[in-house]
C-alpha cells in the first residue's frame, strides 16, 4: 500500500500514530543524561506546523493549471501540509529545520504527483519550459539534503516531483528472475506484490517502510541483507527515466561489452538528471529458512578478522554485522534502561557478567549478528561454517535470540531519534567504506574526530558525545563502517555544531581513504567533498552528463555536484 504522507511524521520519522514509550520513560532519560555527564535534559518540543510560516508560493495560476492539466487537477497540492512535508528529507540535519519552522529556503511551490512515465515526461518538459526546479522524490527518507525543496538562485519556482503513484510491478519474468517495476513504489507494496508470486527483491534498508525502488537507484542504496541480495548496483538491470531531453532507457543486457555500462550514470544520479519511472530488477525465490545468530568477541579486530575470513570463504551469507565496543554496549544498556531496575534483573546482568567472564570475553565485547537466508539444508550448513570460523577468533556463541533481537528491532532504531531531539539531544549517523587492509586505521580514526567535534562545539565543558561504530556490508575487498553519536545539542546554535561535526567526520574519512558516503548518497552535505571523491575530470564527466540531459539545469538544482 501506498503511504498516506498525511499519516506520517512530517518533522520526524514514521507514522504519526506510532506508539512512543520513550518519551515518558524518565529511567532512560536520567541514564542518558549520566551518560552524556549532563545535568537534567531540557525540554525541546517541535514547533507545531500550524505555527510555521511558509514562504508565499511562486508559481502563477497559470503556471499550476499548465501542471494540472498534465496530471489532473487532485495530483497539484499545495495544502500547507503537502508543502511542509515535502520541504526536506529526514537527516538530523533537516529534523533541526523542520522542527525549528524554518522552511523558508526549502519550501516547494506545489507537490505534484504524476501517474505515469508520460505525465513525468511532460511535466518536466513544462518546468523546463517556465524555468522551474524539479526535485524528484520518492519516500523522502534522504539523509544528505537530497530532496531539499530549494528553487536554485536562477529559477522561478520549484516543484516537488512525487512519484509514488507510480507503484505497480508491471512484469516478472520467472525464467530470468527478473520484473520491470514502476520508480514511486514503497517498500512493502513492492514485496507483497513480488511475494504473490513467490518472489522478493530483497531491499530491505532501514527505512524500507517509507522509502521507494527509484530512491534506492538513484542513492544507489545497500540493503541490510545486501550480502545475499546486492546493493542497488548488482540487482538494477536497466531503467526507463524522463528527462528534459526525453525518455532515456539504458541497455538491458546481462551483460556487454559494448562500451561503458551507461546503467552506472543512473545509479547514484539523484534526481540530477531525469526521473527514473520504471526499473527491470533481479529479483530472487523468497527464502525457505532464514537463521539469525549472534556472537561475542573479545574486542573489535578479531570480529573484523573473522568478518573478513567468512566474506573471503565466499560463505552465502545475508549479512554479517559487527558493532563495535562502544555499540554493543550502547545497545544494551539502553534497553535496559528502559525497564525497571529489579532484584531479579541485577542478579542475571550479575550472572551474566560472571559467565561472560568466566569464558574469557571481555565486559566490553563486540556483538556479531550473521544472517543467512536461503534453501533449509544450505542454511543449516553455512551457519556451521560461519559459526566455526567465529569460534577460530575466539567468539562466544550466544545463539539465535540475539539474531531474533535484531531482525525483530531491524526498522525501529529512528524512532528513537525524535524523543531524543525533544529532550535536547542530537543523534545522527553517517557512513563510508573501506579496504579491509584499512578498516582498523579509519576506525581508530573516526571515533576520535567525531569524539573531539563534539566536545569542541559543546558550552557545557564536562558534558560529552557517545560516538559508536558498526560493520553492516561486506564485500570481498572491504566493508562499509557506519557510525551513530549522541550528544547534547548546543541549543543556540545547533545547526552550527552539526556542520563543524559533520565537517571533521567527513575530513577524517577522506584523509584515512574513506569513501564519503558507502550507501546514502552526497545531496547537499556531501558534495563540496567530491572533487575529492572524484577528481576534477571524473567530476567534469558528471558534469557533461547533467549539462547534455538537462541543460536549463532545472533538475534537483545544488544535489551531488559542487
Ligand atoms: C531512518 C533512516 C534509515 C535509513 N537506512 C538506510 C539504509 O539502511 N540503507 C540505505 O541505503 N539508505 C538508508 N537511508 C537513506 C534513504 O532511506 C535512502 O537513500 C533511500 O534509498 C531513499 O529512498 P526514497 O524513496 O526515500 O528517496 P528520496 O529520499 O525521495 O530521494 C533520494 C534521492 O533520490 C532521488 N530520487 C528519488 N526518487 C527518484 C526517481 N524516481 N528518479 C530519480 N531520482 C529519484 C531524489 O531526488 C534524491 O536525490 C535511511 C534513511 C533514514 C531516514
Amino acid at each position: 500500500m501506498a503511504v498516506d504522507r498525511s499519516e506520517t511524521r512530517w518533522n520526524g520519522w514514521g507514522w504519526t500514530e506510532q506508539l512512543d514509550e520513550l518519551s515518558h520513560n524518565d529511567r532512560v532519560w536520567e541514564w542518558i543524561a549520566r551518560e552524556l555527564n549532563m545535568g537534567a535534559l531540557l525540554a525541546t518540543p517541535a514547533v507545531p506546523l500550524e505555527e510555521v510560516e511558509l514562504p508565499a508560493p511562486r508559481l502563477a495560476p497559470d503556471t499550476l493549471n499548465a501542471l494540472a492539466e498534465v496530471v489532473g487537477e487532485a495530483w497539484v497540492k499545495v495544502s500547507r501540509q503537502e508543502r511542509a512535508s515535502h520541504a526536506r528529507g529526514k537527516s538530523y540535519h533537516d529534523l533541526l529545520y523542520l522542527r525549528a519552522g524554518n522552511l523558508a529556503d526549502t519550501t516547494p511551490d506545489a507537490v505534484v504527483y504524476p501517474g505515469n512515465p508520460l505525465e513525468t515526461l511532460e511535466l518536466i518538459q513544462r518546468c523546463a519550459e517556465r524555468n522551474i526546479a524539479v526535485v524528484p522524490t520518492g519516500g523522502g527518507s534522504s539523509v544528505v539534503g537530497g530532496v531539499n525543496a530549494s528553487p536554485g538562485e536562477s529559477h522561478d519556482g520549484v516543484i516537488v516531483l512525487n512519484t509514488t503513484r507510480m507503484s505497480r510491478v508491471l512484469t516478472i519474468d520467472e525464467e530470468a528472475l527478473t520484473a520491470v517495476v514502476e520508480a514511486g513504489v514503497y517498500g512493502p507494496d513492492l514485496e507483497e506484490q513480488l511475494a504473490e508470486k513467490g518472489f522478493t527483491l530483497g531491499h530491505y534498508p532501514q527505512s524500507f517502510q517509507f522509502s521507494t525502488l527509484g530512491g534506492w537507484i538513484a542513492a544507489r542504496g545497500a540493503g541490510q541483507q545486501s550480502n545475499k541480495y546486492g546493493k542497488a548496483e548488482s540487482w538494477l538491470v536497466c531503467a526507463k527515466l524522463a528527462t528534459p531531453k526525453g525518455f532515456w532507457t539504458t541497455e538491458c543486457f546481462p551483460a556487454s561489452a559494448a562500451g561503458p555500462d551507461l546503467n552506472d550514470l543512473v545509479l547514484g544520479s539523484e534526481g540530477t538528471i531525469g526521473v527514473i519511472t520504471e526499473a527491470t530488477v533481479k529479483i530472487q525465490r523468497i527464502p525457505e529458512a532464514k537463521d539469525y545468530r549472534g556472537y561475542l568477541f573479545g574486542d573489535f579486530a578479531s570480529g573484523v578478522a573473522a568478518a573478513r575470513e567468512i566474506i573471503q570463504a565466499r560463505l552465502p551469507v545475508a549479512m554479517v554485522r559487527l558493532s563495535d565496543e562502544n555499540e554493543t554496549h550502547f545497545f544494551r544498556a539502553f534497553s535496559d534502561a528502559q525497564k525497571p531496575n529489579s532484584f531479579l534483573r541485577r542478579i542475571k546482568k550479575t550472572l551474566e557478567s560472571w559467565y561472560l567472564k568466566s569464558k574469557g570475553v571481555s565486559q566490553r565485547p563486540c556483538l556479531m549478528i550473521v544472517g543467512i537466508e536461503g534453501r533449509k539444508a544450505n542454511v543449516v550448513g553455512v551457519s556451521k561454517v560461519a559459526g566455526a570460523i567465529a569460534k577460530k577468533h575466539k567468539a562466544l556463541a550466544i545463539g539465535p535470540s540475539a539474531g531474533k533481537r535484531w531482525f525483530e528491532g531491524r526498522f525501529h532504531g529512528p524512532y528513537a531519534r525524535d524523543p531524543m531531539l525533544d529532550h535536547g539531544l542530537g543523534a545522527d549517523t553517517l557512513e563510508t567504506s573501506t579496504r579491509w587492509s584499512n578498516i582498523l586505521h579509519l576506525q581508530e580514526a573516526m571515533i576520535p574526530a567525531i569524539e573531539g567535534a563534539i566536545r569542541e562545539g559543546l558550552p557545557n565543558q564536562g558534558a560529552r558525545g557517545i560516538v559508536m561504530g558498526h560493520i553492516s556490508h561486506t564485500y570481498t575487498d572491504g566493508a562499509s563502517l557506519y557510525y551513530t553519536f549522541v550528544f547534547p545539542r548546543d541549543l543556540e546554535h545547533d545547526v552550527r555544531q552539526w556542520r563543524a561535526i559533520k565537517k571533521a567526520a567527513t575530513e577524517s574519512i577522506v584523509e584515512h581513504g574513506g569513501t564519503i558516503s558507502h550507501h546514502h548518497g552526497v545531496g547537499t552535505d556531501h558534495a563540496d567533498w567530491m572533487v575529492e571523491e572524484k577528481g576534477p575530470i571524473g567530476l567534469g564527466i558528471l558534469k557533461a552528463v547533467k549539462d547534455e540531459l538537462d541543460e536549463a539545469g532545472i533538475m534537483n538544482p545544488g544535489k551531488l555536484l559542487p
